[in-house]
């Protein structure tokens, strides 16, 4: 199969058309159009095999990993998703994995109405590169530098699973374990939380999604909008399935705090807007968790049961460190 029959089998097509898409797949440009007053907010990732994900993962989660993270930025600026590209570098033509990755790409990319409108594919070591856009009011994106101090500090749905299913993955042995399976398919299948985004845009004073871990990524909050915070790690949520994987509720706290790729969200949201946060996200499908307060100052303090600890956690890898 030729670079064109490729791109023609796997990519043209296959979702419903947008009006917002002049001219689709297939020319040298995609041509699309945004709504009046809108503007468009636009996020890149990439993930390399060997290091976002094992060369031979099943490519149906790859696929779903690779646009549910890219979606999870958009959620962060409270965006609607419109359109994404997806650059795929391929060792070798495989129909099965290619069938596999595009059936899975294209179910969550309809599931949110997005629409491939364009790419490129090469040859050479297996990874992809996404670039989602999507629209934002042009006077009020979600962003990392609007906290105050006073604000609650907010997450959605529980944390630390993705570290546990991460570690599932690379270390067969903890197959065994309680709740291993679950948590591998944690790992993978993450939602991202669009609808939250979206219903945060005129409550929340900031938000950013956790893909380092929450200390990390709420750190770049803090550092946004040069203030402190403290956190009760008691408030942590966690799920059950990571107390009974790791039977030790102030570890599941410490996994917490540190796992990345959980792609849910951290937003503040001031004690005045506070009261309209339960039905601003009532329809969202998701549950929501006040884990702490804004502070003057610089930095991020850790509370238990009144008094602060120091804890000493390390920061997020992916498979191998990543860092250049
Ligand atoms: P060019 O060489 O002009 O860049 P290509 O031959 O790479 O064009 O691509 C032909 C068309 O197919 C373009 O519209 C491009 O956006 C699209 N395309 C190529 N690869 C992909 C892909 N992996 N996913 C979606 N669209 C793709
Ligand atoms: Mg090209």
């Amino acid at each position: 199969m030729n670079e064109f029959n490729l791109i023609d089998k796997y990519f043209v097509g296959k979702q419903n058309q947008r009006k917002d898409v002049l001219l689709p797949i297939g020319d040298d440009c995609a041509v699309v159009k945004a709504p009046d007053n809108a503007a468009i907010a636009i996020s890149t990732d990439t993930l390399v095999a060997g290091t976002h994900f094992l060369a031979d993962a099943d490519p149906a989660l790859v696929a779903h990993k690779a646009l549910a993270s890219n979606l999870s930025d958009l959620a962060a600026m409270g965006a609607t998703p419109a359109w994404v590209s997806l650059a795929l570098t391929l060792p070798d033509v495989n129909p099965s994995w290619l069938d596999a990755f595009t059936e899975s790409f294209y179910e969550l990319a309809d599931y949110f109405s997005v629409q491939l409108i364009g790419g490129d594919t090469t040859k050479g070591p297996l990874s992809m590169t996404l670039t989602v856009q999507g629209f934002v009011p042009e006077q009020q994106p979600l962003t990392r530098r609007g906290a105050k101090v006073g604000d609650w500090i907010y997450v959605t749905g529980c944390l630390g699973d993705s570290k546990a299913g991460l570690e599932v993955i690379l270390d067969s042995s903890k197959r065994s374990k309680s709740c291993a399976r679950e948590l591998e398919k944690k790992h993978y299948l993450t939602m991202p939380r669009i609808l939250v985004g979206q219903a945060l845009l005129p409550i929340a004073s900031s938000a950013v999604d956790i893909s380092d871990g929450l200390i990390a990524d709420l750190s770049h909050i803090l550092k946004g909008s040069n203030v402190g915070a403290q956190l009760d790690v008691d408030l942590l949520p966690v799920s059950k399935e990571l107390t009974s994987y790791l039977a030790d509720s102030e570890l599941a706290k410490q996994y917490a705090l540190s796992s990345g790729e959980e792609y849910e969200l951290c937003f503040t949201v001031s004690e005045e807007h506070r009261g309209s946060l339960e039905s601003a996200l009532a329809h969202c499908g998701t549950t929501f968790t006040c884990i702490g307060q804004i502070r003057a100052g610089d930095k991020l303090e850790l509370h238990s049961q009144g008094k602060a600890i120091d804890w000493q956690l390390d920061g997020f890898d992916h498979f191998e460190d990543n860092t250049l």
